[in-house]
């Protein structure tokens, strides 16, 4: 191959300097999840919860959740086939017009901040601050999906031999099944829609049956910014009845998902075991995300971030950190912090401006956690819990600690503000080597002062995104591409320059001219 472009006069610096091999990420203006105080967009819109706080209140005293049918499995090759006829044409349009589509559809959702949150908190039971986050993030994704799809679908000219032509093409590959969960019921929705709609497909949106109405809401925002409907239709139900016969339907393109390791690999084998193509999977599943703590880290720098990581969202992010491991020269002091600054934290009513630390999702999940408690209590040490006030509503767990004696102890992903505390000595490279060994691959904190550590234990760990001396949680849009490896998921990293390329089907004209 080499010799041939040698033959015929084109180097390798040539192909190289090709617009396919540049990097293909774009660049947003300011992502609006970092808008704030002295930094809003471009509108001079000011999106913190600070400002935004009447017309958050007023809001929410105007929304209820509506109830939603679920959609009947039986409905579910009639909808394939309408999002096969969309695909004919949607594919076909623009990209540019894709683009503007969900520019407005982004717009619309800043417009309707204040709502969104509402139905946020009250669907979800968001806390204020999580809410104002999620929108601002769902509004960065439609924002660097619809500018990414511009710079990556124009068609590639490649150099090659005189008299011949080459061109690489991306086109969409048609109707892709997007599968959402309830911690992230519009961003993540937004964002798994968004990248296929960008990229010509069509698109059948499951999103978790705890939070249908929010998705409705984001459905109903793009098809008023001109998504057509069979372009995009919303399928509510539960993973075993409606998710389960959209992965099995003949003739889908693709699927994404984000939920659990189990239900992936469970739509892996579905995808490599039916009958017709062989379909794309994305997953972005869970992790033990562990934060390593060495003996030169500052203690109140550590507190602040494992609060953050831990117990914000109630725990309920895939990225949370569920495994503290400290060294033991400092743990006393830094166990002392975490649990004086854990007990400050508000938990309650979600919808109070004041509430750090709402209820789980629902009753299921607050016994989980109840049994994964009672499982430790035998070999684990309880160091801390916060309390819950009289009056508070039901299914809040308390952000807690606990010790447990080795990494290994803990096996499994529980979904909720429990952080387990394991100390260690010796080699940090080591410590990292058995959270390797745990099989997840999502995200990792590290604390310490020596930089050449910090390098070395990043470039040691088999996860998707390292975080040195900060919290662990909230990847921005374009800023930290989100998603991880093993255990954790398939990758391309959610918000980030490849993410798209999966959603493509990649097709090369060669004309002899
Ligand atoms: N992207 C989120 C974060 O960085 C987590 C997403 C999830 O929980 O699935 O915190």
């Amino acid at each position: 191959f080499v010799h041939q472009l040698a033959d015929e006069s084109v180097g390798l610096d040539d192909l190289l300097r090709s617009p396919l091999y540049a990097s293909p990420a774009p660049a947003l203006p300011l992502p609006a999840a970092l808008y704030g105080p002295g930094r809003r967009n471009s509108d001079g819109v000011d999106l913190t919860v600070d400002a935004m706080r009447q017309p958050l209140l007023d809001a929410l005293a105007r929304t209820t959740v509506p109830s939603m049918p679920m959609t009947d499995p039986a409905e579910v090759a009639a909808a394939v086939a309408r999002a096969h006829a969309a695909f004919a044409s949607w594919s076909q349009w623009p990209v540019e017009r894709r683009a503007a589509i969900l520019s407005t559809a982004a717009d619309s959702m800043q417009a309707r901040l204040p709502h969104l949150c509402a139905l946020l908190v009250k669907e979800a039971f968001k806390t204020w601050g999580d809410a104002v986050a999620e929108v601002r993030e769902a509004i960065d994704f439609l924002r660097y999906y619809a500018l990414h799809a511009v710079q990556l679908m124009e068609p590639v000219l490649l150099p090659g031999p005189t008299g011949e032509s080459n061109e690489l093409r991306l086109e969409g590959r048609g109707p892709w099944v997007c599968i959402s969960p309830w911690n992230f019921p519009l961003a993540i929705f937004t964002g798994q829609v968004a990248a296929a709609l960008a990229t010509g497909n069509t698109v059948l949106a499951k999103p978790a049956e705890q939070t249908p109405a929010i998705a409705r809401e984001a459905v109903a925002i793009l098809h008023a910014a001109g998504v057509p409907h069979d372009a995009l239709q919303l399928l509510h139900g539960t993973g075993e009845t409606v998710g389960a016969a959209l992965v099995q339907a003949p003739g889908i393109a693709g699927v994404v998902f984000t939920g659990s390791t189990e239900v992936a690999r469970l739509i892996a084998r579905t995808l490599v075991t039916k009958d017709g193509p062989i379909a794309p999977l994305i997953a972005e599943t869970g992790g033990i995300n562990a934060m390593v703590v060495d003996s030169t880290a500052l203690p109140e720098q550590v507190a602040d971030a494992v609060v953050q990581s831990a117990f914000r969202s109630a725990g309920q992010r895939c990225s949370a950190l569920r495994l503290l491991c400290v060294h033991e020269g400092i743990a006393d002091a830094v166990v002392e912090m975490v649990a004086g600054a854990a007990r400050e934290l508000v938990c309650g009513d979600p919808g109070r401006l004041a509430t750090d630390v709402g209820p789980v999702i629902d009753a299921d999940a607050f016994a989980n956690l109840g049994r994964h408690l009672e499982r430790l209590r035998r070999t684990a040490r309880p160091l801390f819990a916060a309390d819950v006030p009289a009056g508070a509503p039901p299914h809040i767990v308390p952000p807690q600690l606990i010790e447990v004696q080795a990494i290994a102890d803990v096996d499994q992903e529980v979904f909720g503000p429990v952080l387990h505390v394991v100390r260690w000595s010796g080699d940090p490279l080591a410590v990292i080597d058995q959270v390797n060994a745990l099989g997840y691959g999502l995200t990792l904190g590290i604390q310490t002062r020596i930089d050449s550590r910090a390098q070395a234990m990043a470039q040691r760990a088999r996860v998707g995104n390292v975080y040195v001396n900060r919290n662990m949680i909230g990847a921005v849009v374009g800023v930290q591409p989100f998603g991880g490896e093993g255990l954790s998921g398939t990758g391309p990293k959610a918000g980030g320059p490849h993410y798209l390329l999966r959603f493509c089907a990649e097709r090369t004209l060669t004309i002899n001219t």
